[in-house]
């Protein structure tokens, strides 16, 4: 089992993240891009070239978990991944990846939209 898949397996919803620190910044980061709905900032472990994450700032656990009410905030969080990818020159495609609960490998309970770039994707995903 990888180090990822181990911690995704033992992280479960509920309670304060680290995404949550970020937003009330309590520990520092650099927004690559910020609006009155989310934040994007570089992963601290990147899995490609270009790894950045766009999360809401409304605390939501997980995709399962979304209401009705979310569906705008969805739908942003994909424009701006786009708008970022853009900006940051990912102009040959990019991977958009959300992890789900624990099958998902989701480790941090918070949610997030993974945007990779800047190499040759596989496929299918380990
Ligand atoms: P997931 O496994 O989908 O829950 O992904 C969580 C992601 O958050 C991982 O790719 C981590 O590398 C990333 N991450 C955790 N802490 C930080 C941090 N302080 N700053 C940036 N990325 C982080």
């Amino acid at each position: 089992m990888s180090d990822e898949v181990a911690k995704a397996q033992a992280a479960a919803p509920g309670g304060d993240t680290i995404f949550g620190k970020i937003l009330r910044k309590e520990i520092p980061c650099n927004f690559i891009y910020e609006d009155e709905q989310v934040v994007a900032f570089h992963d601290v472990n990147p899995q490609a070239p270009t790894h950045f994450l766009v999360i809401p700032r409304k605390t939501l656990d997980m995709l399962s978990n979304v209401k009705q009410e979310d569906e705008q905030l969805l739908g942003h969080m994909l424009f701006v991944a786009n708008k970022v990818a853009t900006d940051l020159g990912l102009k040959n495609g990019y991977r958009v990846v959300i992890n789900n609960g624990p099958d998902g490998a989701q480790s941090v309970f918070h949610l997030h939209v993974h945007v990779m770039g800047g190499r040759q994707m596989t496929w299918p995903p380990g």
